[in-house]
């Protein structure tokens, strides 16, 4: 029988880390800002935006947000991304997607300075994660590295597939566990046989946001599974893992909910004080 990973125990232990390089800030004159700007009705969007205001003050983090009007054009979003670019005060930038359909997403997420791109989406912060140097990570893929550390993994030569290849989750992290030298595999929605790989996963992440989509025939003994899908089946929270049958044969699996969700939220916070340190 494997075991569920305590993904709350590593992020309160992680926080404290945290709160001691805040306090150094704020010894300097410096409270990190987090600004949101976020431009749609979304109610898990709303939810995600209620627990990063949480966090932020947990750890002592000041949050902004710009909440904006459905009838709002692209160039009006610009200009304020442009001013909050400008504004010495605000350390990191947040997108929250998705957005109004009407607004061009890419143009947006270039017009953040990869200074302030908190969320790592910028083609130049990807390319710094592409050629391994540092930059800011995406939040998501930089919270399952943390997971897999606390795990005192030797990555070199494991065998690690990832399942969904997203700008915000797959691609990231593939990119990140072939930087830590594992020999990665990248699945999709065209790719056949999903079994034949997952199979073969010595560490396996899923991110799909298909409910149960992985059966405990298509993992291998003894792996680690990470969890990232989110999905609402009959009122209740599940992943794109069946955890409770793939938990009697693999190492530790992440739970849903309370795993890689709660780290999503450290990173980004973990990445704002980054920001901060290196204005
Ligand atoms: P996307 O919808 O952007 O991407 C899904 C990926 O899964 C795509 O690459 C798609 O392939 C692939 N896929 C779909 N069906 C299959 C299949 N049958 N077999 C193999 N691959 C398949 O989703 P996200 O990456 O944004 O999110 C994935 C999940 O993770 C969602 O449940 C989301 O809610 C959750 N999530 C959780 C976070 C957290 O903090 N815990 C943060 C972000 C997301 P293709 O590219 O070919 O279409």
């Amino acid at each position: 029988m494997g075991e569920i990973i305590n993904v709350s125990k590593i992020v309160e232990c992680k926080k404290v880390e945290l709160k001691e390089r805040v306090n150094l800030l704020k010894q300097k004159g410096i409270i990190p800002k987090l600004a949101v700007i976020s431009a749609n009705h979304d109610e898990a969007s709303k939810s995600y935006i209620r627990n990063k205001r949480k966090m932020c003050e947990e750890l002592g983090l000041s949050q902004e947000e710009y909440v904006l009007r459905e009838d709002i054009t692209l160039n009006e979003v610009l200009k304020l991304v442009s001013s909050l670019n400008n504004d010495k005060s605000v350390h990191a930038i947040l997108l929250q997607l998705p957005i109004y359909s009407h607004l061009d997403e890419n143009k947006i997420l270039m017009e953040i300075s990869p200074k302030k791109d908190v969320d790592g989406f910028h083609p130049l912060n990807l390319g710094k994660l592409l050629i391994g140097t540092q930059g800011i990570i995406p939040c998501t893929p930089k919270g399952i590295i943390t997971i897999l550390d606390s795990l005192n993994i030797d990555y070199a030569g494991k065998v690690a597939v990832v399942v969904g290849r997203s700008k915000i989750v797959g691609k990231p992290v593939s990119q990140l566990l072939l930087n830590k030298d594992c020999t990665v595999i990248t699945c999709h929605s065209k790719t056949n046989d999903l079994k034949q790989y997952t199979k073969m996963a010595d560490i396996l992440v899923v991110a799909t946001g298909i409910p149960h989509l992985i059966t405990s025939d298509m993992v291998k003994e003894n792996s680690i599974i990470i969890d990232v899908g989110i999905n609402r089946v009959n009122g209740k929270i599940v992943g794109d893992v069946d955890t409770q049958e793939v938990l009697k044969k693999v190492k530790y699996i992440t739970p849903v909910p309370k795993g890689v969700g709660l780290t999503t939220v450290l990173s980004l916070m973990e990445n704002v004080v980054y920001m901060a340190e290196s204005f």
